[in-house]
């Protein structure tokens, strides 16, 4: 069972999941849909390996018994283990971004929660991964991306009509841009002027990069989104500054005391 923690200390949570890493494109569970696309298709599949329900959540400072869940699926545009990523066109990837536009709008009709987190990287099974998170929880008023963009100064690299192209303030790895609109907009409001301008910009970053790339679709809580560029693979909890574990603390806890080192009887 996975589920999160929440470290009342930092106020950053641990996800702890067993689950194995394996190919989520090739062990694909039941077709949820099938929507056209030039160079094919593309095909929507639920994942419910990371994603369940969590049971706890603070609530007013204390842990309460808690509704909370994700939600989690794929969109796949290649049949086989193979990733056409940086072989698209400029309109192929507008055409692919709003298909996810798309998705987006579909899932938020059922309030997964308030993240949404796509992440596709360029090796592997071409596919972007679809991440609903109702953690973490932001109680700031105002938003935090509006409020970068005013701030960007010289970490500004270039800027289109709607799109601010700039080096975060505290990247999280060696190599990230961060493509933020003027306004204040959510991904799905996004229409094909805005997609096109952000289709554009990952064929250029792509072309120019050699190793393996993640691109990222990141939305908060305040519903501000950006795209995120790195290199190597990075995952949806990664990104939203949530750890991994693959044991419980209980578990851990219970395995220490029993060793031998404790001198347990
Ligand atoms: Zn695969
Ligand atoms: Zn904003």
């Amino acid at each position: 069972m996975n589920e999160f923690e929440l470290d009342p200390e930092s106020m950053s949570f641990t996800l702890i999941s067993d689950a194995k890493e394996t190919c989520k494109a090739c062990e694909k569970g039941t077709e949820l849909a099938s929507i056209p696309f030039d160079r094919g298709f593309t095909s929507v599949y639920e994942v419910k390996n990371d994603v369940q329900p969590s049971k706890y959540e603070l609530t007013g400072g204390f842990f309460k018994s808690s509704p909370a869940h994700g939600y989690e699926e794929i969109v796949v545009d290649s049949k086989s283990h193979e990733n056409r990523l940086k072989k698209y066109s400029i309109e192929e990837i507008e055409q692919l971004l709003s298909i996810l536009v798309e998705r987006v709008n579909e899932i938020d009709k059922y309030g997964f929660g308030g993240n949404l987190v796509i992440t596709r990287t360029t090796e592997g099974h071409g596919y972007f991964d679809i991440f609903i998170l109702p953690v973490p929880k932001d109680e700031r008023k105002s938003c935090v991306e509006c409020g970068i963009l005013q701030n960007v100064s010289d970490k500004e690299i270039y800027r289109t009509e709607n799109l601010v192209v700039y080096v975060p303030f505290a990247p999280k790895y060696e190599y990230e841009l961060s493509v933020s609109p003027k306004i204040h907009m959510k991904f799905g409001d996004c229409d094909e002027v805005i997609l096109f301008d952000l289709a554009a910009i990952i064929k250029k970053t792509l072309d120019s990069s050699k190793g393996e790339n993640t691109i990222a679709i990141v939305q908060r809580t305040d519903n501000h989104f950006k795209l995120v560029i790195t290199d190597g693979k990075k995952d949806a909890f990664e990104l939203l500054g949530i750890n991994k574990v693959s044991t419980s603390p209980s578990a851990v806890a219970k395995k220490i005391r029993d060793s031998k080192v404790y001198g347990n009887r």
